[in-house]
This record gives C-alpha cells, structure tokens and sequence, in this order.
C-alpha cells in the first residue's frame, strides 16, 4: 500500500504538468493561427506554409493508370494506381527497403536506384498484362523533404531530413535528377507532378470523401496540408495566378512555435528532448506529439524516477537508460493492455528491459503513457482547430483525413483528438471529425498527376 501511495502522489505531479485545459487549447489555437497567417504572408517564416503547385480539388473523375513513387524514410514504394472515376481505384505496388548507406550516397545513385527499382516494377506489370508495352506512363514522384517549388514538375531539394545525406542534391532539382536516372534505364515514365505525402494524403483523401477540407499525418513526424484561396497566399501574389484559384498548402506545421518557444507548454522532458536531439528549437511541436517522441517523454521521465529512487531499487536499468530505447508502440500496448494484472506491461518491462515491476508500478505506467499519448492528441486537435478557424469550417464542418501509425494504432487517438476539438470549439466541435486516409501518398500522387498531365 505505501508504494501505491507513493505512486499515486508521483501521478498527481505529472498530471499537472502535461495536462491541458481548454483555456490552454484555445490559446494555442490563436496563436497557431498568427504563425498560420504570417507563414502565407512572407517567405521563410517559423510555420513555412509551402505552396505546393497543386491547384484545386480533384473532381473525383480522374481516370487512367498512373505511376507514383514514393521515396519515404524507411522504405522505397512504386505504386501503379488505375484511377476509375466516382472516388474508385486499384493499386498495385511493391516496397524496398532502403538500406542506410544508400541514404548516404551520391544522389544520382540513389536516383538511378529508385528507377531501377521502377524499371523492374513495370516491366513486371507489362508482363503480366496489365499495362501495354510502348506507352508512356504518367508518374507521380512524392518526395517528402522540404523543397523549393515554383511549378508542379519541378523542386530544388532545400536540405535533407529524416537521416538523409545524399551528396550533390541539396540545391538541385530533383525531378530533373529523376529523370536523367528514368532516361538512363530506359523506363516508359514521364514525371508530371512533385509532390509529398501530406498534400498526397489531402488529395487522395478529397477524391475518396469530397467532405475533406485537411489532412494531417502523424507518424515519424507530423504535418498537414489543406486547400488554400491563392488571393490569401500574399507571399506568392507576385505570380499573378487568379486570386479565388485554390492552391494545396503543405503546412509544415510540426515547426510550430519553434526557436522562440513562446506557445506550448514544454516540460523539461521535452526541453531535454530538444537540446539533446540533431536539430535542438527546430519542429518544437512535432516534438511534442509525433511518434519520433512520445516513447522517448515517457523514458526521462521513468529514468528520472530511478534517479531519485522511487524505481527499481537494486535492479540494473542500463537498457531503460539508452536513449530512445522506448518505443511509442509500447505506449500503445500498455494503454490497451486488457488485464487487470497487466501482463503485457509485465512482458514489455521484462523482455525488453530486464526489469521487473510491481502492479503498482505497472498501473503507474499506464497512466503515464495515457497522459503523454493524450497531451499528444490535444495538441493536434489544437493545430486542426487553427486551420479550421482560419479557413471558417466550423458551421458547415468538414471531415479530416489523418493518416501514421500514431494515428492509425495508438488506441484512442482519434477519440482525443475529438475530445479535444469539443473542448476548445463546445458543441460544434463535433463538426469537424477526422478519419483514417487509406494510402494518401500512393494514390494522391497519382491523381495529382492525373490532373496536372491535364493542364500541360
Ligand atoms: P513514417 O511516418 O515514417 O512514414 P509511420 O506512419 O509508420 O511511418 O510512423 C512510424 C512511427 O510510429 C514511429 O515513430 C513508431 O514509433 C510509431 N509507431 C509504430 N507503431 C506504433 C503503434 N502501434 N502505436 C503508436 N506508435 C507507433
């Protein structure tokens, strides 16, 4: 009974510290809004607000078969997506892993490997019937690193995120590298669109539920991207396109508050998060709520209680002091442990970390993990309530499409993100609701291609 005491006075202390009333909510909210509106008015600002190129919503009645590539952290996808009309489509696709030496390579090898791969894929998918042999396939490239744009086919690479260091590509066009790497294996494809898997996501989920207005991804990282009047894009009024055009925004929005750190309420797990990681202020709110971190908040704060000896006495912890040795789906798991002895908190504190744990702790545990994955939640139902009170979707509501293993796997995600929307709008919160977007960077490359081809 004392350590379940002791345990429930520890809760109470980083209840405080990590919950967030709607007071706090909505003051977020205005101030996401300022950053929202400052990023569409001059370059370069904290929330970037990337122009995207991609103009308007698809009609849904796309149709024919495209190519789209998707060049993600992890992984290489190539997908063959037919476009059927009313919202309908197959894809076909194949996945290869990306090891990290290719990661670190000169980029025109990294590109010549992406179009082998693809070479490899269609000619596999002419073999067996499914497309013809001598046409020319529109393709889709989603390239998910921050880019320069001034059209849809062309995008100079800004720098490389997500473990990348390709050599001579920062300050190139990376669609003009793509496609000397297409021409040299001889690949019937013809790149029409850049693109990334935010506005992918946006795109592709509008052509499946034309309610969509947002999209927002919460994996490794998280962003979002929406539909914009160009006329309210002062930053980019110089091109002269027709100010009630509408133009895809490609938000940024996990740098949130970043360097100045003036708006979210930091604990000092997420101040050591930051000074500890490769790039300390930057993406100050994709700290706080992406998958990259969640699992990380959790383990300083466990440590920080074996540093004070509240746990583990006498128990050798050197696997929970590795940093980032916490995985976010672990979160997940203990919040949907089903067992009142919660045995799979057991099994995840014994096999992965040799420790073993008491009930007390293990419910300690398990609301620690709730109260991280839940401020996570709010937080996002902040940066959506911002975007919907800007663009004035409240009355008439919208529908969200989401999108990451965050979103798509830890329990009650989406839940909390409508909690937290009520919260800060009341009643008409409820307006506004979020739903799973099935493959957004796949599909929306190739619709994005489908209608830009149309406007060449
Ligand atoms: P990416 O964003 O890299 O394209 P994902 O959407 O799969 O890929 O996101 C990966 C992130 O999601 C990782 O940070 C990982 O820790 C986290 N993650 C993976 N599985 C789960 C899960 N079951 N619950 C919560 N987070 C998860």
């Amino acid at each position: 009974h004392a350590t379940k005491k002791r345990m429930a006075d520890h809760l109470r202390k980083y209840e405080s510290l990590f919950t967030l009333t709607p007071q706090r909510m909505r003051m977020i909210v205005e101030a996401f809004k300022d950053s929202l509106e400052t990023g569409l008015a001059k370059a370069g600002q904290v929330v970037p607000m990337i122009p995207t190129y991609v103009f308007g919503w698809p009609s849904g009645e796309e149709t024919g078969n495209f190519l789209a590539v998707d060049l993600g952290g992890t992984n290489l996808r190539v997908c063959l997506v037919t476009l059927e009309g009313e919202g309908k489509f197959e894809i076909t696709q194949s996945k290869y892993r990306l090891t990290e030496e290719q990661k670190q390579e000169e980029g025109q090898v990294l590109f010549d490997f992406c179009a082998e791969c693809l070479k490899t894929f269609v000619d596999s998918q002419i073999e067996s019937g499914v497309i013809r042999k001598d046409c020319l396939l529109p393709l889709g490239f989603t390239f998910s690193y921050p880019c320069l744009q001034d059209r849809i086919d062309h995008g100079e690479l800004i720098r490389w995120t997500k473990g990348f260091g390709a050599s001579n590509t920062e300050g190139h066009d990376v669609v003009a590298m793509f496609r000397k790497s297409l021409e040299k294996n001889k690949v019937p494809a013809e790149i029409v669109a850049l693109t990334c898997d935010t506005t992918g996501t946006l795109i592709a989920s509008h052509y499946v539920n034309p309610r969509t207005r947002i999209a927002c991804i919460f994996g490794t990282g998280c962003n979002a991207a929406y539909m914009e009047r160009a006329g309210d894009i002062p930053k980019i009024s110089h091109l002269g396109i027709d100010g009630n055009a509408e133009m895809a925004i490609n938000c940024e929005w996990g740098a949130f508050d970043s360097f100045e750190h003036e708006n979210l309420p930091r604990t000092k797990y997420d101040q050591i998060i930051d000074e500890t990681s490769n790039k300390p202020g930057e993406q100050a709110f994709e700290k706080l709520i992406s998958g990259r971190y969640l699992g990380e908040i959790l383990r300083l704060i466990i440590c920080e209680l074996i540093d004070e000896g509240v746990l583990f006495l006498g128990q050798n912890t050197y696997k929970l002091e590795i940093p980032y040795s916490f995985d976010t789906a672990f979160l997940s798991l203990m919040e949907s442990d089903p067992t009142d002895e919660l045995l799979m908190i057991i099994g995840i504190f014994t096999h992965f970390f040799a420790v073993e744990t008491t009930l007390a702790e293990r419910q300690f545990f398990r609301a620690l993990a709730k109260l991280v994955g839940k401020r996570a939640a709010r937080l996002s139902a902040c940066g959506i309530a911002a975007i919907v009170s800007k663009m004035g979707y409240l009355d008439e509501g919208c529908a969200v499409g989401a999108d990451g293993s965050l979103y798509n796997k830890y329990p009650g995600f989406a839940e909390r993100i409508h909690e937290g929307l009520q919260d800060i709008f009341g009643e008409k919160g409820k307006n506004i609701v979020t739903y799973h977007a099935e493959d957004g960077s796949g599909i929306g490359a190739a619709i994005i291609a489908g209608s830009s081809q149309s406007t060449h």
